[in-house]
């Protein structure tokens, strides 16, 4: 079931070659946009959405065709030609009990309070849909394991959009940023990742974008959608220009304030590879709440992104011990010992010594 409604509808395909050739495929989501308003999404008491009790099979609201329009947005609802009706029939209560499984809640199949109130949490814009082929564990690889294919070692470049950037926050804060969000990833998989000057020939091209900015994948105002990014080796990653992103939560008092790095890793995790997981500590879990910060990997998204790349088999401990001056925060992915230990490397084993030691200094 899964797989066919995947043929179908649920990605948007960049780069046009035949499917013997999945690895060149660039995924991304279904082009229709959610109907759920940011005020809406953003309103505890669900304002708009008239759920007050418990909505299951059999029932029929005015929100229940903006709920169909979600979870079909987001990967759960296959429908060929979509005609969304008010109806909560069977193919929504099989949808919403999928929704349910991946972002980890009680699967009941109804429109209770704690699925709703994940529904109207911001996220990320990616698809959560991936067929279950490519699934191990809890982590997600997207159809045909599409990963950047470079001479070794791996060097990737990235760049930010001088046309597209925020003004409330500095040039060297959000490229402080963005250097611990990819020192996260390039501590545990043997890619490194330089800033470039040159934005056009950068593997990697971020920007903040606002509303329609011409990828089929409008931004839709403060929360909600907060990013997005597309599989290898496509590099686009995109933020939404109208939230508040927050570089330090000590300085930024907005309540609706969002963590740049934890979006910042998440969305690298999409460009390398990683599509959405349903472990909530991980931090490819699509949804992270205002004033949350989730910017640690996880094992989860550690052994995903090292099923694509392997694991750094390079990381000297000199490098290492520059990484922890030069990267102040990239050194905390490598502290956890359970990291080393979750993993049968010795090579990672190792990792952790360093790490121990790193905390004894
Ligand atoms: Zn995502
Ligand atoms: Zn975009």
């Amino acid at each position: 079931m899964l797989m066919t409604f995947s043929s179908h509808s649920s990605f948007l395909f960049l780069i046009s070659l035949p499917l013997c050739i999945s690895i060149k495929m660039t995924y991304s989501f279904t082009p229709n946009p959610p109907r759920l308003s940011s005020v809406e999404r953003n309103d505890g008491n669900f304002r708009g959405l008239d759920i007050e009790r418990d909505v299951d099979r059999g029932s029929n609201t005015f929100s229940v065709v903006k709920i169909k329009r979600y979870l079909h947005y987001f990967g759960y609802l296959p429908l060929q030609n979509p005609s969304f009706d008010d109806q909560f029939d069977s193919e929504l209560e099989l949808a919403i009990t999928r929704y349910q499984s991946k972002l980890g809640l009680s699967i009941t199949g109804k429109l209770d309070i704690n699925t709703m109130s994940q529904i109207l949490e911001p996220r990320c814009g990616v698809s959560d849909f991936a067929p279950g082929k490519h699934v191990t564990r809890r982590y997600v690889l997207f159809p045909g394991r599409p990963r950047w294919t470079r001479h070794k070692p791996i060097v990737l470049t990235y760049a930010f959009s001088p046309d597209h950037f925020i003004d409330y926050l500095t040039s060297n804060d959000v490229r402080r940023v963005f250097k611990r969000a990819f020192a996260r990833w390039a501590a545990v998989i043997p890619v490194s990742f330089r800033e470039a000057s040159d934005y056009g020939f950068a593997d990697i091209k971020i920007g903040f974008y606002s509303g329609d900015h011409g990828d089929g994948q409008p931004f839709d105002g403060v929360l909600g959608i907060l990013a997005h990014s597309f599989s290898p080796e496509s590099g686009k990653l995109h933020l939404d220009a109208a939230e508040r992103w927050a570089v330090d939560f000590s300085t930024e008092e907005s309540k609706v304030a969002v963590d740049l790095e934890s979006v910042a890793v998440h969305e690298i995790g999409h460009v390398l590879g990683l599509a959405h997981s349903s472990i909530k500590d991980a931090v490819m879990y699509p949804s992270l709440k205002p004033r949350e910060k989730r910017a640690d990997l996880n094992t989860d998204d550690i052994e995903g992104v090292q099923a694509l790349y392997g694991s750094n088999h390079k990381l000297r401990f000199g490098a290492l011990l520059r990484s922890e001056t030069s990267v102040s925060s990239g050194v905390t992915l490598l502290r956890p010992c359970w990291i080393g230990l979750a993993s049968s490397s010795s090579l990672l084993f190792m990792q952790l010594c360093i790490n121990c030691f790193l905390l004894l200094v």
